[in-house]
């Protein structure tokens, strides 16, 4: 087991975010996370990548508790966020921006960069263009070859369809399947609930905090609960 979440709560001061979160991810999967907006999502990769800590429950990285694991060294260990807003250096270049990402690690560079621009080609094009001069589906593409190089085994991804016009989504998509292809687990948080289930080996439905429904990708497609809900099917 890569990851394992064990009965989680994490608040917001005042605000309970997550109660009693049962999750896992193998080696090599992709996993996806529903919700509504406020359901927990975001909270969750949050915490799995030690930006939160949880106030009960565990969270165990190769089974070993990631309370034990410094935030800094998780990127090391093999985790590796995008979060949602994409939140790239908006005045570093695609090429700096890409570099950020493998900071711990120089060794690998040419190689890693050249793994990136393989997968998307677009940024090689706009190699010294500034970042926050990029397109939105640009931006995405970038966070998420930043934190491929890393190297990651586990690649958290909050929303990488988020405000993208539908063919550039569906090449996001594309690439999340690519990058899983190559042995890189991926929890997957995606309001485009039918796309993310195409590409996922299993899923959880999250709402106001708790994990309301879970099984394998196919099943929750056909799921009425999940169709009605997410899919916007009646
Ligand atoms: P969305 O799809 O809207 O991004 P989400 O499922 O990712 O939603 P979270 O961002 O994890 O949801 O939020 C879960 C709950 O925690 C919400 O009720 C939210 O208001 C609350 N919350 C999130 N961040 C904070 C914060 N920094 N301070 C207080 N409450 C927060």
């Amino acid at each position: 087991m890569l990851l394992e979440l064990v009965d989680v709560e994490v608040a917001y001061g005042a605000v309970t975010a997550l109660r009693g979160v049962r999750l896992t991810v193998d080696a090599g999967e992709i996993v996806t996370l529903l919700g509504a907006n406020g359901a927990g999502k975001t909270t969750t990769l949050r915490t799995v990548s030690g930006l939160l800590r949880p106030r009960a429950g565990q969270v165990l990285l190769d089974g070993e508790p990631l309370s034990r694991i410094p935030a800094h060294q998780l990127i090391r260990r093999g985790v590796a966020h995008s979060p949602e807003g994409r939140r790239i250096f908006p005045s570093m270049s695609v090429r700096e921006n890409l570099l950020m990402g493998a900071f711990h690690d120089r060794k690998h560079v040419s190689t890693d960069l050249e793994m990136v621009f393989g997968m998307f080609p677009r940024l090689k094009e706009r190699i010294g263009q500034a970042g926050g001069t990029l397109s939105g589906g640009e931006q995405q593409m970038l966070a998420i070859g930043r934190a491929l190089m890393s190297r990651p085994r586990l690649l958290l991804l909050d929303e990488p369809s988020m405000g993208l016009a539908p063919l550039i989504v569906q090449t996001i998509f594309e690439v999340i399947a690519q990058i899983n292809a190559t042995g890189v687990a991926v929890l997957l948080v995606e309001q485009n609930a039918a796309q993310a289930l195409r590409i996922a080996n299993r899923g959880y439905v999250l709402e106001t905090g708790r994990v309301v429904l879970d099984g394998p990708a196919d099943v929750l497609l056909a799921d009425d609960r999940v169709r009605q809900a997410y899919l916007g099917e009646d």
